[in-house]
């Protein structure tokens, strides 16, 4: 098959026009990464300049179909023009003050948050703390464990909760920890989607239990169903937390404002971040029952968490999430991409796995980098969070026909490599 860029962009500036006809801008551009950004991500694939709606542009001028949504964040995807004139209303009319002050938007999203966390259990208290990513969410959720007064945690095999040294200690991968050991301590792993290992390990000397409701860096792994309402009643068995971390599975990509909401549990502590702000860098640490009022005065901090601007790119990607229906649309959208992938019937793929527009393409061999490398040189953005896994997760906004190009493609993509 051909692996000319999906579509030259024909409507692109003049400027980019020229300089993919005379020399190609993104070697050069790519030269002076590698010589000015720090070697943490390996060499990035493409220099990306442009972003609306479902689609990405490249320094050359190449557009492609955002199937990444730059790993589950972009969720209405890119440039949307409500969020963009939320934050730019707020910037203009205040952008920052502090956490000595309070703003109305804050308290909005935190009342709106807390509210999707006590869905199950309105009568519930729910307190937020707002960070600037998923791993300070859990920062967050870690020190309200140690105000428990036990210091025991588990955590589950293939998880990730993120890189900061008190994140790292609750993620399973080895490669990931070692380099950085000692690590915040006292992390049990057992193993994910196995609720009987749970009950062998979990006594009262465990402050809590870390889990997320789909292992989406693990390769969209989902554990059986029941296994979170199992989860839930062994850690209130013995007065432990659960902590569930949604960071990646929620705010609808999952087709519910919690992944976690239709296995009917509330979390004592619920994380949030990447598809919250749409790009602009918001997460929560959501606190419920007595864990919400574990971190006093002085115990906890933030400069930027709770910003203005962040709150407001939150709540207008809740409202656009509402006001459209796209929960209800997540859910059908994800069935079609599965039932499309599945029906292909290639022998390279396994089965497919996900829930919504969070989807694992298993495939029968470790192809999945370089399958995803052909992909993006046909014009659509994944990737491979497994060897054997491909993962998809498109804006929410995705529309059939968009879905339907990538499936007719894939299969060419697989026989390619
Ligand atoms: C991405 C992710 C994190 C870390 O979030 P950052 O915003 O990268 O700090 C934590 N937990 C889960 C489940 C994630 O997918």
């Amino acid at each position: 098959m051909s692996i000319t860029p999906g579509g030259a962009e024909p409507q692109s500036t003049p400027a980019l026009t020229q300089v993919s006809q005379t020399q190609p801008a993104q070697p050069q551009l790519i030269q002076r990464y590698d010589h000015a950004v720090m070697n943490t991500f390996g060499p990035p694939k493409r220099v990306f300049v442009r972003g609306e709606g479902v689609h990405l542009w490249d320094a050359d001028g190449n557009r492609y179909l955002d199937l990444l949504a730059g790993l589950a964040v972009n969720s209405l995807g890119h440039a949307h023009p409500q969020v963009i004139g939320a934050i730019s209303a707020q910037l203009s009319t205040l952008g920052h003050v502090s956490n000595f002050f309070a703003t109305p938007t804050q308290i909005a999203l935190a009342e709106r948050l807390g509210t999707f966390v006590t869905a199950h259990d309105p009568a519930r208290e729910a307190r937020v703390f707002f960070t600037n990513s998923g791993t300070e969410a859990n920062e967050a959720g870690f020190k309200i464990t140690r105000r428990t007064g036990r210091t025991r945690l588990i955590a589950m095999d293939g998880s990730f909760h993120g890189r900061s040294l008190g994140a790292l200690a609750l993620t399973s991968n080895p490669a990931y920890r070692q380099p950085f050991e000692p690590l915040p301590g006292e992390v049990t792993f057992v193993p994910y989607g196995d609720a009987a290992t749970l009950a062998e390990v979990l006594d009262d000397t465990v402050a809590a239990v870390i889990v997320e409701p789909i292992q989406g860096e693990n390769g969209v792994v989902e554990p059986p169903s029941g296994y979170l309402a199992a989860v839930r009643d062994l850690t209130e068995t013995v007065g432990a937390l659960l902590w569930i971390d949604e960071v990646q599975t929620g705010i609808g990509r999952c087709g519910d404002w919690l992944a976690s909401a239709e296995s009917g549990v509330t979390g004592d502590i619920v994380t949030f971040a990447k598809g919250l702000g749409n790009g602009f860098p918001v997460g929560a640490c959501v606190a419920t029952g007595a864990a919400a009022f574990l971190l006093g005065p002085g115990s906890h901090g933030t400069t930027f968490g709770g910003n203005p601007v962040a709150a407001a790119a939150g709540l207008a990607v809740l409202g656009i999430i509402e006001r459209d229906g796209l929960l209800a649309r997540v859910r059908v959208a994800g069935e079609r991409l599965a039932a499309g992938i599945t029906a292909l019937g290639h022998p390279r793929i396994a089965h497919v796995r996900g829930r919504g527009l969070l989807r694992g393409v298993v495939l029968t061999d470790p192809i999945a980098p370089a399958v995803a490398d052909a992909a993006l040189a046909a014009g659509f953005v994944i990737n491979a969070p497994r060897p054997d896994v491909l993962r998809l997760a498109p804006p929410l906004i995705i529309p059939d026909a968009e879905l339907d190009r990538f499936v007719a493609a894939l299969p060419a993509l697989l026989d390619d490599v």
